[in-house]
């Protein structure tokens, strides 16, 4: 049984699929403007560590995430420019040039992190027609209207709207200091499709029944789940910030357009902050996965690092912790490595944890505990590495000195000229250093680091 936290009814609620044992599953994926730095990355962490678990309790996970090419704006307010035709004038490329290459290096992220990437990747830009036909709906529905810039939803129309994030709806009057585009009937109120620019011929723009433009972002995400996943699906995440405005637009959309729910379980990662800063690009003070393998740190210890700490709760980054979380992942898997054979059956206690609304930072303390009082096997850990995703069979590869190969070559002379108690002193000289001497079925000996029982 898994129980997860809805931020729809606020209440960590039992899972079950829709469907079988099918989980259908949508993430908002990246803005391919520029890299993304490690706030973003851990709730991909936390999206994968979702996944894992739902996988680990034998269920199928059919996985979609969107890659936002066109129409986020640097304004959540609907005015600004296009964060993509902005990069691309900045990097002196095409627009298209920036989304293929921070895709790239997004999913180069992905894969150091052991973030496993989903069945389905679906660019905003491959689905335009898709999200023209969206609009259509609701502009025969009725809850849209057209002012100087762009087609706009009308919230007015949402008897709930603001569900997800709880709040009553605030009327905040235009020009109450909120930025908004002239014309808007609420403030709320979002682009579903804005015009290009009279005085500036813009990269990315498409023919519409509107007239020349590109869709809000707010659509793609309803369009996309809708074709690729069906609505409504099973569980939708993103990142906390996403609550208020782009997760609250696409159940109005889909509300208003197919008269469904668009997810039944609605997931939110907390934020990863800097101490006393927030982590943003806009702000410039970001630090990017790269940045921290410069530093000679394995990325996986930033994974371990947000296993740390429970995904709704605030993680803040320091170069110390990092450091600290190095140490704990190295120590774990040469305990592991180091481990003798006596397991018990401890997969219950496992699940427990993990199915409690994916706590990792108890799931990893138990298994630290289990380690320490050598009650598990090798096998079973590796086993709840399936959900990890921490490389727990990655023992450092260590530097075996050219005096310790020396004496492992004396002890196999004075083995073949069966002198075993010397060949046994050498044994003890090896093991004193760290290391540790295997004598196979052929008779050669290997090496092995031995794994330091200090922690
Ligand atoms: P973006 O590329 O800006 O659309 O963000 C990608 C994802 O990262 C979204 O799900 C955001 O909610 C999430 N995100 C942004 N900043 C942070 C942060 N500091 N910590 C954790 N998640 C973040
Ligand atoms: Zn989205």
């Amino acid at each position: 049984m898994i129980k997860l936290y809805n931020t729809l009814s606020k209440k960590k609620q039992v899972f079950r699929p829709l469907k079988d044992k099918e989980v259908r599953f949508y993430s908002c994926g990246p803005t391919v403007y520029n890299y993304a730095h490690i706030g973003n990355l851990r709730t991909y962490i936390f999206n994968d560590i979702l996944k894992r678990v739902l996988r680990y309790n034998g269920l199928k996970v059919k996985h979609v995430m969107n890659l936002t090419d066109v129409g986020h704006l640097t304004s959540d307010a609907d005015t600004g420019e296009d964060k993509l035709e902005k990069a691309a004038e900045r990097e002196q490329k095409t627009a298209w040039q920036i989304a293929e290459f921070y895709t790239e290096s997004f999913k180069k992220d992905l894969k150091k992190l052991n973030i496993e990437e989903p069945d389905i990747w679906a660019k905003a830009t491959d689905h335009i027609e898709e999200q023209i036909k969206v609009i259509k709906i609701l502009e025969r529905k009725g809850f849209t209207y057209r002012i100087e810039d762009g087609i706009y939803f009308d919230s007015s129309k949402i008897k709930d709207y603001g569900k997800l994030e709880g709040k009553k709806k605030k009327n905040i009057m235009a020009g109450a200091r909120v930025e908004m585009a002239e014309g808007k009937k609420n403030p709320q109120d979002f682009a579903l499709w804005k015009f290009s620019p009279k005085d500036k011929k813009r990269q990315m723009e498409w023919n519409s029944p509107w007239g020349i433009g590109f869709p809000g972002w707010h659509t793609e995400c309803v369009a996309m789940s809708k074709k690729h996943l069906g609505v409504p699906f099973d569980i939708h995440t993103g990142g906390i910030d996403h609550i208020a405005v782009h997760h609250t637009n696409e159940i109005a959309q889909t509300e208003a357009a197919f008269e469904k729910d668009l997810a039944m379980l609605w997931l939110h990662g907390e934020f990863l902050d800097l101490k006393k800063e927030k982590m943003a690009k806009s702000e410039g003070n970001v630090i990017l996965l790269g940045d921290i393998i410069r530093k000679g740190f394995d990325p996986l210890s930033f994974r371990y690092l947000c296993l740390t700490a429970h995904y709704r709760s605030k993680l803040t980054f320091s170069w110390k912790a990092l450091e600290s979380a190095q140490k704990s992942l190295e120590n774990l898997r040469e305990r592991i490595f180091g481990l003798k054979d006596k397991g018990e059956e401890k997969k219950k206690e496992f699940l427990k944890y993990i199915n409690d609304d994916l706590d990792m930072p108890k799931a990893l303390a138990f298994v630290w505990k289990i380690v320490k009082e050598e009650k598990a096997t090798q096998e079973l850990l590796f086993d709840f590495d399936r959900v990890f995703g921490l490389g727990l069979n990655k023992i450092k590869e260590v530097e075996i000195p050219e005096e310790i190969i020396e004496m492992v070559k004396q002890r196999e002379k004075f083995r073949k000229k069966s002198e075993w108690e010397k060949a046994d002193l050498i044994r003890k000289e090896i093991e004193r250093k760290g290391y540790a001497v295997e004598d196979t079925a052929k008779g050669s000996s290997v090496i092995k680091k031995i794994s330091p029982r200090a922690v």
